[in-house]
C-alpha cells in the first residue's frame, strides 16, 4: 500500500471516529468503545473491498452484502455511510433522539443498511441465509457479516456456524471485532472463546486473523482470503476505544459516550491517532 493511500484509509477512519465521538455526545447514549474499535475495519470494507456498493446505486443486485451483527455500534455503519453519501450531513445529530433518522441501534431503515439488529447472535444467521439463497441463484456476490467477541458468545452464532460450513457457504466472510471485551467484562473472565480460530477450523470454516488497526493488514488480508469453497472468518485483533487514549480496552468505554468537557480531547486523541499511521514511505 502505498502511502498516499494509507493517509486517505487513516483520514477515512478518523472522519469516522470523529463523527462516531460527536453523535453518541449529542445523542447522549450510544457505545462509544465498540465504534471507536472498528473504525479501521470498516474503513477499509468500505473503500475497495465490499464490491458493487454505492449510494448511486443501492439496491444493485449484484452488490456484496454487509450486515452489522453487534448493532450496538451501528453509528460507525452510519458515519461510514455519510461519508460515501447515502444521506445528508444534518442527519448526524439526529443520532439516538427522539424522532431521528438514525435509531440508537443499527436500522434498516438508514439507506445502504442491509439488516436491523440489536440483540447479539442474530446477524451471522441472517448472513448465511442471505449468502444460502446467492448460492442457490448462482450470484456472484459476497455477504459479509461483522460480529462482537458477545456474539461469539451466543448459541445461535454456532449454529450459523455449523450449517454455514455443511452448506459449504464460500460466498461468506464472518468477521470477529476480537476486542475481547464486551458489556460486562473482559472476555476471558466472561466466557473465554479461546482458542477461536482452532475452534472455527474444527467447524469447518477458513480462518484467518489479522491486526484490525493495521490498514495495509486489513487490506492485504480481504483482498486475499482462501477460495476453496468453505466460509472464512476474519479475526480482527482490536483495542476497544481505539484513539482515546484514556478509554482504550475498558470496559466502561463499552456503553456510553464522551461527556461535553472531554469531546475535543478525545477528537485529538483519534487525530494523533491518525497521524501515527500515517508515518512512514
Ligand atoms: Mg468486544
Amino acid at each position: 500500500m502505498d502511502k498516499q493511500r494509507r493517509c486517505e484509509l487513516a483520514e477515512f477512519a478518523f472522519r469516522v471516529r470523529r463523527n462516531c465521538i460527536r453523535m453518541t455526545n449529542n445523542g447522549q447514549s450510544g457505545h462509544v468503545g465498540s465504534m471507536l474499535s472498528m473504525a479501521d475495519v470498516i474503513t477499509v470494507l468500505y473503500n475497495g473491498i465490499l464490491k458493487n456498493v454505492s449510494a448511486e446505486d443501492p439496491k444493485n443486485p449484484n452488490r456484496d452484502r454487509f450486515i452489522l451483527s453487534k448493532g450496538h455500534a451501528g453509528c460507525a455503519v452510519y458515519a461510514t455511510l455519510f461519508e460515501k453519501g447515502y444521506f445528508p450531513e444534518d442527519w448526524l445529530m439526529t443520532y439516538y433522539r427522539d424522532n431521528g433518522k438514525l435509531m440508537g441501534h443499527i436500522s434498516h431503515h438508514v439507506p445502504g443498511v442491509e439488516f436491523s439488529t440489536g440483540s447479539l447472535g442474530h446477524g451471522l444467521p441472517v448472513a448465511v441465509g442471505m449468502a444460502l439463497a446467492g448460492k442457490l441463484k448462482k450470484a456472484s456476490h459476497k455477504v459479509y457479516c461483522m460480529m462482537s467477541d458477545g456474539d461469539m458468545n451466543e448459541g445461535s452464532s454456532w449454529e450459523a456456524i455449523v450449517f454455514a460450513a455443511q452448506q459449504k457457504l464460500g460466498n461468506l466472510v464472518g468477521i470477529v471485532d476480537y476486542n475481547r471485551v464486551q458489556a460486562l467484562g473482559h472476555s476471558e473472565n466472561v466466557a473465554d472463546l479461546e482458542p477461536l480460530d482452532q475452534k472455527l477450523e474444527l467447524f469447518g470454516w477458513n480462518c484467518v486473523t489479522v491486526d484490525g488497526h493495521d490498514l495495509e493488514a486489513i487490506e492485504n488480508t480481504f483482498t486475499s482470503l482462501p477460495n476453496n469453497g468453505k466460509p472464512t472468518m476474519v479475526i480482527c485483533r482490536t483495542i476497544k476505544a481505539r484513539g482515546v487514549p484514556w478509554l482504550e480496552d475498558t470496559v466502561k468505554s463499552h456503553y456510553g459516550f464522551i461527556p461535553n468537557d472531554r469531546v475535543e480531547e478525545a477528537i485529538a486523541g483519534c487525530r494523533a491517532y491518525a497521524d501515527e499511521c500515517m508515518k512512514g514511505e
